[in-house]
């Protein structure tokens, strides 16, 4: 894709600020954009509505005001405040930053995008956003909201997760974000994307680059960006045991912090069909038919999971470690989607949920 030139991307700019002058939302980061606040907030929002993420950043904030204060804290401590967000990595990358910041520079977040760059789990986006949004360097970020805009506005007709169109898509970023108010203009392109340029149903006349969008003259907006043919996710059965210790607690099972459900809780199980599998994780199955079977889709697998009653203390598989885990402390562990699918329709209530979408 050919980016924007620097004339092209100067007039989007003045359009884009000024629609975001008059149209920006009322978020509470925005109120009072401290550069915690910011970062929080920019994390929270990746894989989680703007909308959803709200309570749980006020929640956030509220208890852990500072780098430093979030960095006093083991990581137990800060999962209750994450649970329904999902993406637990994301928790387990802020904590470890703040740890980084508030030993290494003295509790103050850097202002200089290379160092901040180098913290735990900041990436490009993330880099971008808070450099921009916090401190006014013109530092481009490209999600899914600046990839629909920009693939519209420039008909770009290719995958966009490919490298030349991602480079392009950069090279046009920064060119846009070359100017005056970078904070306001990176937020403005991804409110369009979230408020007026949405993925089924563009709405061009209220669009500020209505004018220039090539997408938009051609009538059919939503067609893209294209959509690349996915893959067939990957069928796997698994088997997991129900089992408690004498107190009534229920023994979970933590996986490593890499992977899928990385550093997530889940029941004790494993690829299988058969339930006397579960003998390798030290559990016995006390019947020959699940209590429940509960069916999850990632991206890239379909589990089906078949839980048996069991008995036994579950050692051993990929596991980091095992808890047993009293009812009433359910809620404040990161639980897996398909233990928290299989541990609600079993009756347990659990507070625990997921968002998504910016
Ligand atoms: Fe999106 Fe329509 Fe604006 Fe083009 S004119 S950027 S398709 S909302």
């Amino acid at each position: 894709m050919t980016p924007l030139s620097p004339p092209e991307a100067a007039a989007h700019r003045a359009a884009l600020l000024d629609w975001y002058s008059r149209h920006a939302r009322d978020l509470p980061w925005r109120r009072d954009p401290r550069p915690w606040h910011v970062w929080v907030s920019e994390i929270m929002c990746q894989q989680t509505r703007v909308s959803s993420a709200i309570p749980y950043f006020e929640r956030f904030i509220a208890r852990f005001p500072t780098p430093a204060a979030l960095a006093a804290v083991d990581i137990e401590a800060v999962y209750p405040y994450w649970a329904g967000l999902g993406y637990y990595a994301r928790a387990r990358n802020l904590h470890a930053a703040a740890r980084q910041v508030a030993q290494t520079h003295d509790g103050e977040i850097p202002s200089d995008p290379e160092v901040f760059g180098a913290l735990k789990g900041v990436g490009r986006y993330t880099r971008g956003a808070v450099m921009s949004i916090a401190f006014g360097h013109r530092e481009p970020v490209v999600d899914g909201n600046v990839v629909r805009v920009l693939c519209r506005l420039l008909a770009v007709e290719a995958d966009p997760r490919s490298a030349p169109v991602q480079r392009g898509l950069w090279a046009s970023a920064a060119a846009l974000v070359d100017g005056e108010r970078p904070g306001d203009l990176n937020q403005a392109v991804m409110e369009l994307g979230a408020t007026v340029c949405t993925p089924k149903s563009p709405t061009c006349l209220l669009c500020p680059l209505q004018g220039a969008c090539v997408a938009r003259a051609t009538g059919q907006p939503e067609r893209l960006p294209v959509k690349p043919a996915r893959k067939a996710a990957a069928q796997v059965a698994l088997v997991a045991g129900l089992a408690r210790d004498d107190a009534g607690a229920l023994w979970l099972a933590r996986n490593p912090d890499q992977g899928l459900l990385g550093g997530q809780w889940r029941l004790p199980g494993l690829p299988a069909d058969d339930p006397q599998a579960l003998t390798a994780l030290g559990l016995t199955p006390t019947a020959a038919t699940p209590l429940i079977t509960v069916h999850h889709a990632f991206s890239h697998q379909r589990w089906t999971v078949a839980v048996y009653p069991a008995r036994g203390t579950p050692r051993g598989g990929d596991f980091v470690e095992f808890r047993a885990v009293p009812e009433a402390a359910l809620d404040g562990l990161p639980l897996g989607g398909p233990a928290l699918k299989a541990l609600r329709a079993l009756g347990l209530k659990i507070k625990a949920r997921r968002g998504a979408g910016r």
